[in-house]
């Protein structure tokens, strides 16, 4: 970048956060340290990342520049399209596998941008072939085996079937033969043992390739789990891995939300929608540019911190604001443009998704692009 044009991205910036309702910050650095935590714990298995859902919605474009840069070679995207916009940001030489396989009548354009398939069914085998005779190409793809979770995957009895047919994967250039557990956030299920029996011995049926089954609870795991290679998502994001025992990942989201107004009501006034809540004796307000349209459930947690003070919700979220209880600070605190924290280091994703009955993934994913959005590195 040249100087007048950082000038530039510097007053965009300024002008972007002096228009947002709300700051949405993504600790860049956190996350290269999270894939690093994860790679350690993997015994020389490698470390791939789950970037679908657009980095769990913190940004791929920003988030696997960041991990490649920490040495990961290996993405993985839900849909062909995320994978087709990744391939444009990370340039040729990353492995980018498509966990939701291939819709029919995607094959050209799953080859066109250099993609690998997870081939979930004796179906789509069978058109990944056939593109292979069309294009000439032998074809790259992953096979999902389905060990006990029943979403995605072959079953066992087609598993049988491919391995039985000589020519199941003529041109095909088998990667990697996966699997994914139902119940790693619970280290003591017997499932977990039974599921890495099962994707061993259906594994076994193939031809011979790389394996993966860990997701990020699973690298927490027994280091059985580990084979080959390791799909984290949430843990990179700083969620909780090991539910009940506390967090070993950096957090990496802030969110804040500006004050729009302040006022003071009598007892008795009623506030917000339905009037779903009274004053009880005389209280001090302030309406924040927050709401459900943003990405915050109804349910999510219900505070809002400000110089270490919790200031509860009151009365109902509305589309574009939230009305805070702000008695307990001094006498004109928040003016007009103050930030208050909503996720942060006084409460955490997985706080506030509890808070929601949800997890972390749901509130991650939610907070969409109506913010403005403050990335940090190093
Ligand atoms: C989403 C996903 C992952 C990543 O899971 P996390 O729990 O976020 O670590 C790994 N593998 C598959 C098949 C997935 O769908």
């Amino acid at each position: 970048m040249t100087k007048r044009e950082e000038q530039a991205d510097r007053a965009s910036d300024a002008a972007a956060l002096a228009e947002a309702g709300a700051v949405l910050t993504i600790d860049l650095g956190a996350i290269r340290a999270n894939y690093r935590l994860l790679k350690g714990k993997l015994g020389g298995a490698r470390c791939a990342a789950v970037v679908k859902a657009d980095a769990y919605g913190l940004g791929a474009d920003r988030v696997a520049p960041a991990l490649a840069e920490e040495g990961c070679d290996t993405f993985f995207v839900a849909h062909l399209g995320e994978g087709i916009a990744l391939r444009k940001i990370l340039g040729a030489v990353p492995e980018i596998f498509v966990l939701n396989g291939l819709p029919p009548g995607s094959e050209e354009f799953c080859v066109a941008a250099g993609l690998v398939p997870v081939i979930n069914s004796e179906a789509q085998l069978a058109a990944w072939r056939t593109e292979a005779v069309r294009s000439g190409k032998t074809l790259p793809a992953a096979v999902q085996v389905d060990s006990g979770m029943a979403r995605l995957g072959m079953p066992p009895e087609e598993v049988e079937r491919v391995a039985a047919d000589p020519h199941a994967f003529d041109g095909i250039d088998l990667k990697l033969v996966m699997s994914h557990f139902a119940r790693a956030d619970e280290p003591r299920e017997a499932s977990n043992a039974e599921q890495r029996a099962a994707f061993e011995a259906l594994a076994r049926k193939l031809p011979a390739a790389a394996r993966s089954l860990d997701n990020s609870p699973g690298v927490f795991l027994d280091v059985e789990n580990h084979f080959d290679l390791a799909r984290p998502g949430c843990a990179l994001y700083g969620s909780n891995p090991v539910p009940g025992k506390s967090n070993p990942m950096r957090p990496v989201v802030k969110l804040e939300a500006k004050v729009i107004q302040t006022r003071e009501i009598a007892a008795g006034a009623g506030i917000g929608y339905g009037h779903a809540a009274k004053a009880v004796d005389p209280m001090r307000l302030a309406t924040i540019s927050l709401g459900y349209a943003d990405g915050w459930h109804r349910r999510a947690a219900s505070f809002a911190f400000f110089a270490g003070k919790r200031l509860p919700f009151v009365g109902r979220v509305s589309m574009d604001s939230i009305i805070l209880d702000i008695s307990a600070l001094p006498p004109g605190s928040l003016a007009p443009g103050t930030l208050v924290e909503l996720i942060g280091p006084h409460q955490s994703v997985d706080e506030v998704a509890a808070q929601a009955g949800t997890i972390g993934y749901e509130v991650l994913t939610s907070l969409r692009h109506r913010f403005h959005r403050v990335y940090m590195d190093g």
